[in-house]
């Protein structure tokens, strides 16, 4: 919790929560209703909470509200993915705002629950040119809280089976917040270890002592090009960081955690797709544990880069793989819905 941060229910962990309930003149088990109410059933109003004391809703209303945040946009596609604008107080009088994505299963009638994707910062430093978040810049790190936050949204809308955070930010520049809200997440909304994704540019130091750590989560890193000088300018934050450096941590991950790594990359057509990515990238990955995601760029409007033909998409693909490594396509869901990463957010910025 911080001074400036409005304290909200979330912002407790559950020993300061029962201490909070208690000292309104509840009861522990009181505690442990809201909690499970709110993180494992979404519940966003105390007065839905009818197995407690009429008093105690009102007393925890006015001193513990659910929500920091205000929902300043909502779309939805067709394929029923929704997207969040999600406006934080600054303590400027100003909004900090952050998407969240619920992605629902691909069938209506499937028993499994949504993915949630979320933001780690409001803004980002890393500045990829070919992402709408990157154009606007760093604002701040999201609290823990708020991070929590977007999870009990996500969870208003419907059941949760998996959360990717690759979202806005870079999860690595705010990795103690983030790791406090996985917990909250792993412990009492129960989404598994495996089943949580961060997706980061992987700088080295910063990836190996999270290794270290040992956290609740699957890593994902952001490659994008097997050629040094070409992810200088597609990640322009990793500047003068080999890829080889970031390899290298990652696979000390690997060893720490035992937990394979997960290597996106963002095709761009014409730009990162030819046979010699496809090749550079295979001998990169030679003999490693670990799966290439590559993600069709979704276009932005008024930048340089376009989406690669399904064709060509699919040669990449088999390119890899003809070449030993296990390699993936995910199509972005919700195309009709400002899909790509920040396009809400940047569309609300430019009014
Ligand atoms: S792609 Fe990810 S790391 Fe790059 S600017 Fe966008 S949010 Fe940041």
């Amino acid at each position: 919790m911080t001074d400036a941060a409005p304290v909200t229910m979330p912002a407790y962990t559950p020993e300061e929560w029962t201490a909070h309930v208690v000292g309104l003149g509840g009861k522990p088990f009181h505690a442990r209703i809201v909690r499970e109410q709110v993180f494992g059933q979404g519940v966003l109003d105390y007065a839905a909470m009818t197995s407690l004391p009429t008093a105690l809703r009102e007393a925890l209303a006015e001193t513990a509200p659910i929500l920091s945040s205000r929902e300043v946009d909502r779309s939805t596609a067709r394929d029923r993915t929704t997207k969040l604008l999600l406006g934080f107080p600054r303590g400027d009088g100003d909004e900090a705002t952050v998407e969240t994505v619920y992605i629902p299963p691909r069938r209506a009638d499937s028993p499994k629950g949504a993915t949630l994707c979320v933001s780690s910062q409001v803004g980002c430093p890393v500045a990829c040119p070919f992402c709408a978040s990157g154009r606007l810049g760093l604002v701040r790190n999201l609290e823990a809280h708020e991070i929590i936050e977007q999870y009990v949204r996500g969870r208003a809308i419907g059941p949760l089976s998996r959360s990717v955070v690759m979202g806005i930010g870079e999860p690595l520049l705010n990795l103690d917040h983030l790791v406090r809200a996985l917990d909250v997440v792993h412990d009492e909304m129960g989404i598994g270890a495996r089943k949580i994704t961060v997706s980061t540019v992987g700088f080295p130091a910063r990836l190996r002592r999270a290794a270290e750590a040992n956290p609740r989560f699957q890593l994902a890193i952001s490659l994008h090009t097997p050629f040094d000088d070409q992810r200088d300018e597609l990640v322009p934050a990793m500047k003068g960081t080999q890829i080889d450096e970031v390899i290298a941590a990652a696979d000390h991950w690997f060893d720490v955690t035992g937990r394979e790594v997960t290597y996106e990359y963002v095709l761009l057509g014409g730009t990162n797709d030819t046979p010699d990515h496809a090749r550079a990238l295979a001998r990169r990955l030679a003999g490693k544990r670990c799966t290439v995601n590559l993600i069709p760029y979704n276009p932005v409007q008024g930048d340089a880069y376009h989406r690669p033909a399904p064709d060509d998409v699919e040669g990449f693909r088999a390119a890899l793989e003809q070449a030993g490594c296990v390699a993936t396509v995910r199509w972005s869901r919700g195309m009709d819905s400002d899909a790509a990463c920040g396009q809400l957010r940047v569309r609300h910025a430019a009014g």
